[in-house]
């Protein structure tokens, strides 16, 4: 099997990915999210998995209506899709395929799609945009598009499948519950090519780290743990993750190309539950992420320098470091113990 698991999702990764072992039958691609019209047309995959859509460096991309409008138009050239059934745009964009497995995967962030792909209407989830279920019923109070009943679902650490009665456990190496929610899309996408549920599960089991993402390693004779953010919905994600006092914090920000020029999405991110902790403030947009702390009534002290950084974080127990793109690279060069270029 060949695959981008390194995470270069952009046509060259792709290529790299495909050509590595050209005698491979399969393939798994994990493609940035404008582009899969073009990939879906350059390879024919016999499944695609849409797990949610966000809005993700704006100043690149476009609009997830856009996207999601994208994702319709190719979705009928693929024979299966498989697709969170709790996110509005993914199944707006989903429907128009031949063949659809829909999976319970859960939504935390919801800000994304309160409005209707279909008509502009008010979307309605059962227990709220912010209710702890993260997987609810939803309908458009205008024109009725509403959830798909789904095949597969979560319920707490447990997968129930299409049949009745089907339930399994996930042991699952990395936290939280997107990657629960990943992990019921994986498993279901597997499926397809006749990989049994329990099989699919062990394997996701033996995954603890993706390219330093979730690593705890040890810096200055503390644990440090690397979580990585990029956009509003996976910093709500991560800073649900985040271990409380005693355990230090440094959130770390640049704004470079690969980041997203415009760091302005740093207002639509729930800092206000880190109230009552002190926060380290880093990276190269540091300033901009002390004045967001600032407001969310948050107290924190901003260290430009990462290393610096680290080492300045309160408490005694472990320090959880939240960055986005380059900032998390930063971040892997200084615990590694060399300092990346740039
Ligand atoms: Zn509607």
């Amino acid at each position: 099997v060949v695959s981008n698991s390194g995470g270069a999702n952009l046509p060259a990764g792709l290529v790299t990915a495909l050509a590595a072992d050209r005698t491979s039958r399969l393939g798994v691609l994990e493609v940035d999210e404008p582009y899969l019209p073009r990939v879906v047309d350059a390879v024919a995959p016999q499944v695609a998995v849409l797990m949610n859509l966000t809005r993700d460096q704006l100043d690149r991309n476009a609009e997830v209506r856009r996207v999601a409008a994208r994702w319709r138009e190719a979705t009928p050239r693929v024979p299966v899709v498989v697709a969170n059934a709790d996110d509005p745009l993914v199944v707006w964009a989903a429907q128009a395929a031949p063949t659809v497995r829909w999976v319970a995967a859960g939504l935390a962030w919801r800000y994304d799609a309160v409005a209707c792909p279909a008509c502009g209407g008010l979307i309605r989830v059962a227990g709220g945009l912010e209710g702890s279920a993260a997987s609810a019923p939803w309908r458009c109070e205008r024109c009725g598009f509403a959830r798909p009943d789904p095949s597969w679902s979560l319920a707490g650490e447990e997968l129930c499948g299409p049949a009745p009665g089907d339930r399994w456990q996930l042991s699952l190496g990395l936290p939280g519950p997107a990657n629960r929610g990943n992990a019921a899309l994986a498993v279901a996408a597997a499926h397809e090519f006749g990989v049994s549920v329990e099989e699919g599960i062990e394997a996701l089991g033996g995954v603890s780290t993706v390219e330093g993402r979730y690593l705890t390693t040890a810096f200055a004779g503390r644990p440090v743990r690397l979580l990585l953010a990029k956009n509003p919905a996976g910093w709500q994600e991560a800073l649900g993750l985040v271990r409380p006092p005693p355990a230090g914090l440094v959130v770390a920000v640049n704004a470079r190309i690969a980041d997203g020029r415009d760091p302005a999405w740093l207002w639509d991110v729930p800092f206000e539950v880190l109230a009552g902790r002190r926060v380290v403030a880093a990276g190269e947009r540091a300033r901009d992420v002390a004045v967001r702390l600032r407001y969310a009534g948050v107290q924190h002290i901003r260290v430009d320098d990462l290393g610096q950084a680290l080492r300045t974080a309160d408490g005694a127990g472990p320090v959880e470091a939240v960055a986005n793109y380059t900032a998390f690279q930063h971040l892997r060069a200084v615990v590694g113990g060399c300092r990346g270029a740039g």
